[in-house]
């Protein structure tokens, strides 16, 4: 059985170093916040390109609490896509601010900046690009559109650990950066974890009071705030993986390269990405038009593979307040019908790719009746 991550197999790669650094927690009681939560946030900012790290509980709340530094609140709107795990949109809607969002561009799943200007009002107060799979937005031209209209952009760097644009690393591309370290994430706690990166003082130091209720010291709450604090367990465990994440993230695009070779000989487009990004694969994503049935197929061969995301928001029961329905943003529909994630992770073997691509080219000519060539996907 080829799993489709596999955590496991990485907890036993540094598991010394791990049970120590839990074990160190356990001795100095710092269970929330703490000394090593303080040294991941440093680092992890330094990897990032970032001056200032604030680590928070999960990624949603970082997303929260940069768009409340940035001051969005009842009455605003914050543009996003449709095509993003759910809580991109949830964040903007837990500010009370309206969620706006945009279609993707269909090669890289990302937002279109073409789409943006249409969708600013007097009442936008933010834009919130998502870096999906990965693979960075393409931030030149949103930054471009949100100088010129005075609105803060916040990324959702919450799949995209050193992920890299014109050579910049994600989190330091625009305001603020928003990380999440869910365990299968490519940085990924051993619960949950986030973290917010910004060049900006004044936002650091806003984030930092919300996620601990809003203190500016001990008992003096000058925000009304969060419980949002980073465990100091996780900050410690984050530290010793942070050490690996180039190793793993190289792991990891040598993986797509492999398949990037193997896909187009079975017939099958491999994922595109953009000449300026240093993509991330934290999902490798293909196009089938027959997607149930291969991914059963695929199960019975032994291979397990995942939907990232089977429903764009605009579509999805929880948000059909916003008022948008189907065929209003295409190319995140089409990509939400068709988009098959492959196995990917750092420890994933070149044997069991050739399995997987192996089952794929058995199974994906008879359930694509569609030549690869014609799904949008180069
Ligand atoms: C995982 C994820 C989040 C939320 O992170 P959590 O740590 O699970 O709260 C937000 N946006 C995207 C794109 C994600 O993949």
């Amino acid at each position: 059985m080829i799993p489709f991550v596999d955590l496991r197999a990485q907890y036993l790669s540094i598991k010394d170093e791990v049970d120590a650094a839990i074990q160190n927690i356990l001795n100095t009681t710092q269970f929330t916040l703490g000394s090593e939560v303080a040294a991941f946030e440093e680092e992890f900012a330094a990897y990032s390109g970032a001056d200032i790290g604030v680590g928070v509980n999960t990624g949603t709340s970082a997303l929260h609490l940069a768009l409340l530094a940035a001051g969005v609140g009842p009455g605003d709107e914050v543009i996003t896509v449709p095509f993003t795990f759910v809580a991109s949109v949830a964040a903007i809607h837990y500010t009370g601010a309206r969620p706006v969002l945009v279609d993707i561009d269909p090669v890289t799943y990302t937002m279109d900046p073409a789409a943006i200007e249409a969708a600013i009002t007097p009442r936008t107060k933010a834009i919130v690009p998502v870096h999906l799979y990965g693979h960075p937005a393409d931030m030149a031209p949103i930054m471009t559109v949100a100088r010129k209209h005075g609105l803060v952009v916040i990324e959702d760097a919450c799949q995209a650990h050193g992920a890299e644009y014109d050579g910049r690393r994600a989190g330091s591309l625009a305001d603020m950066g928003c990380f999440s370290f869910y365990p299968g994430k490519n940085l990924g706690a051993y619960g949950e974890g986030g973290m917010v990166t910004t060049n900006d003082p004044e936002f650091a130091r806003t984030v930092r009071m919300l996620r601990d209720w809003g203190a500016e010291k001990k008992y003096h709450h000058v925000l009304k705030g969060y419980n949002m604090r980073l465990e100091g367990m996780q900050g410690a465990i984050l530290r010793v993986k942070l050490k690996y994440l180039d190793r793993w993230t190289e792991n990891r695009r040598a993986a797509a390269d492999r398949y990037g070779k193997l896909l187009p000989q079975a017939g099958i487009a491999a994922p595109a990405a953009r000449a300026n990004v240093r993509h991330v694969y934290h999902i490798y994503a293909i196009r089938t038009a027959n997607r149930a049935q291969l991914q059963t197929a695929l199960q019975a061969r032994g291979v397990s593979t995942g939907i990232h995301y089977p429903f764009p928001v605009h579509l999805l029961p929880a948000y059909a307040d916003l008022g948008y329905g189907a065929g209003d943003f295409p190319h995140s529909e089409k990509a939400a019908a068709e988009e098959l994630s492959l196995p990917m992770y750092p420890e994933l073997t070149a044997d069991a790719q050739e399995e997987v691509v192996a089952a794929l080219a058995d199974l994906y000519p008879q359930m694509n009746p569609v030549r690869a060539a014609d799904l949008v996907t180069q």
